[in-house]
């Protein structure tokens, strides 16, 4: 955003798969604030504490302290009237009453960076990222790179068999594929697959 007068709030949003550099650019954004001696309030999702449970760390280990919260309504309670900048992490996993409580902060003037999974597993919209952008002023959105090809990579993929939309975790279970390479069903047949083979080991342990 460039030229803003008086106290305007607004709402900025950065989308991409995982591994696309969301959380750094958030923590980017969120330090120049504070060099520019901002108040700022940093939140993440109380589900996702996969590192550690006071801050937001990138796969590349930058790390900025944060707030867990559960939901929207969560950080509308949290954020001190003094705050002029409101960063959020993993935005998908905080349910619809996120973008409720970034109009109502960005209407009282405050600074919202948002960042979250455009799309799931499946490569379908994730709500509520989709809603958050149509009400954003200025949306990033960026790109990993293609495990599979060095591709730029748009979608995230599951290697794990559990076809619940939300599964916490980095570390193998999941990994950046281009639009050429990405499986949406192979989360799916992986799980079709173990059925089969334990099924076959009960038959196995049955006849023996
Ligand atoms: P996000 O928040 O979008 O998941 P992070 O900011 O946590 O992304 O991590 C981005 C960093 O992840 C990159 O700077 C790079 O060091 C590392 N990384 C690991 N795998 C990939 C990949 N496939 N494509 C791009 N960066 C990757
Ligand atoms: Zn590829």
């Amino acid at each position: 955003m460039d030229i803003v007068k008086g106290n305007m709030g607004w709402i900025e949003v950065v989308v991409g798969p995982m591994f696309s550099g969301k959380s750094e650019e958030l923590i980017r954004r969120l330090r120049r604030a504070e060099i520019g001696r901002q108040r700022v309030q940093i939140f993440k999702p109380a589900i996702d504490q996969r590192y550690t449970k006071n801050g937001i760390v990138s796969h590349s280990g930058l790390e900025i302290a944060s707030e867990l919260v559960k939901s929207g309504s969560d950080i509308l309670e949290k954020v001190a009237p003094r705050t002029e900048v409101v960063g959020i992490d993993e935005a998908q996993f905080l349910g619809e009453s996120v973008v409720d409580a970034c109009t109502k902060l960005a209407d009282l003037g405050k600074r919202m960076i948002v960042a979250g999974l455009d799309t799931d597993f499946m490569g379908r919209p994730f709500e509520p990222m989709p809603r958050l952008l149509a009400v954003a002023e200025e949306i990033t959105k960026l790109l990993a790179i293609c495990m599979r090809c060095g591709n730029p990579a748009v979608h995230t993929q599951r290697l794990v068999a559990s076809e619940e939309l939300i599964v916490v975790g980095a570390g193998g279970m999941y990994e950046a594929r281009c639009r050429r390479c990405f499986e949406p069903q192979l989360a799916h047949q992986i799980a079709e697959e173990e059925k089969e083979h334990a099924a076959a080991a009960k038959t196995r342990a049955a006849s023996s």
